[in-house]
């Protein structure tokens, strides 16, 4: 019956989604620990301390905001307070989609191909 497959089938995406979910997270409980354990627990903007009681509102950012790129010297994580996080992301937001208006412009790339090509028919041609 299809209304058994389409059941089948989104339970085997529900599972495949809570295992990545459960992956993520486990990784990054992997590279928070790590984090902590090399930098000192002060929010690199706001430069509030943390102790052991009120650590869980420091967290991980990662500099070039790869989530999959943990180096284990620690060189693309910073440790931020949750709202100077917060305030961060909303940043790169904004940067991200000046940043789509910069691929745009690489779609221009193929005329600049013509050209050469042209140049290249042109000089074939004085020979
Ligand atoms: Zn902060
Ligand atoms: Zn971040």
């Amino acid at each position: 019956m299809p209304s058994n497959k389409t059941q089948a089938d989104s339970s085997k995406m529900d599972r495949i989604v809570a295992e990545a979910r459960r992956n993520r997270e486990l990784r990054e409980r992997d590279y928070r620990e790590q984090a902590l354990k090399i930098y000192p627990w002060v929010c690199g903007r706001c430069a509030r301390e943390f102790t052991r009681a009120n650590v869980l509102q420091l967290t991980v950012h990662h500099k070039d905001h790869n989530h999959d790129n943990n180096p284990p010297d620690g060189s693309n994580w910073e440790l931020l307070c949750i709202y100077c996080h917060d305030n961060e992301h909303s940043r790169y937001l904004d940067s991200a989609g000046r940043g789509e208006a910069a691929r745009g412009d690489e779609q221009d790339a193929p005329s600049t191909y013509k050209a050469f090509a042209d140049l290249k028919a042109r000089l074939k041609g004085k020979q």
